[in-house]
């Protein structure tokens, strides 16, 4: 079986996100969404709350599975038994530092990254702006799923 792991930190899940889930989920038999734990970096959303907006908005798909994981990725990917490891691309700027991480990983363990580019749609889209948005009472219903934005209503108090 052809496996994929989709890695971040997901606080919360975006369009963006969801864009680059639903490609790799046909070009694989199963996409393992991987929420990172950091311990150093507490976030609004805790994991299993992030888990569980990641659930919902991916249940459609089918082949997308939705896990946490501390420590090195390759790591995880190992015990996911995935080769390729699909990352979305924003902008150049994105790219200096994902390559870094994606020669690392192939030299830690052999695992592949794919590199897709954004759909422009979201190319500027990310979890804290959304975040940012929100606080200030900005509608950000076009760019998160309905879940989210549930979540982040009863988050801010706005409901
Ligand atoms: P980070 O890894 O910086 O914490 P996220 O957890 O928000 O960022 O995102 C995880 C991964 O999802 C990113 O590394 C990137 O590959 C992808 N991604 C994030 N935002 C977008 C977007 N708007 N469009 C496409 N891919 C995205």
């Amino acid at each position: 079986m052809r496996r994929a792991v989709c890695p971040g930190s997901f606080d919360p899940v975006t369009n963006g996100h969801l864009d680059i889930f639903g490609r790799a989920s046909r070009l694989f038999d199963e996409v393992i969404v991987g929420v990172l734990i950091n311990q150093s970096k507490s976030g609004l959303f805790s994991v299993e709350e992030r888990m569980e907006m990641l659930r919902e908005a991916t249940a459609a798909y089918g082949n997308v599975r939705v896990e946490s994981f501390q420590g090195l990725l390759v790591d995880f990917c190992r015990d996911q038994h995935a080769a390729v490891i699909v990352k979305g691309l924003r902008a150049v700027s994105d790219f200096d530092y994902e390559l870094k991480m994606a020669q690392m990983n192939i030299g830690l363990s052999g695992v592949e990254t794919l590199f897709m580019p954004t759909n422009p749609l979201y190319s500027f889209l990310s979890s804290s702006l959304v975040k940012d948005v929100v606080k200030w009472g900005g509608d950000v219903s076009a760019y998160v799923p309905d879940v989210v934005v549930d979540r982040l209503q009863s988050r801010f108090g706005q409901d």
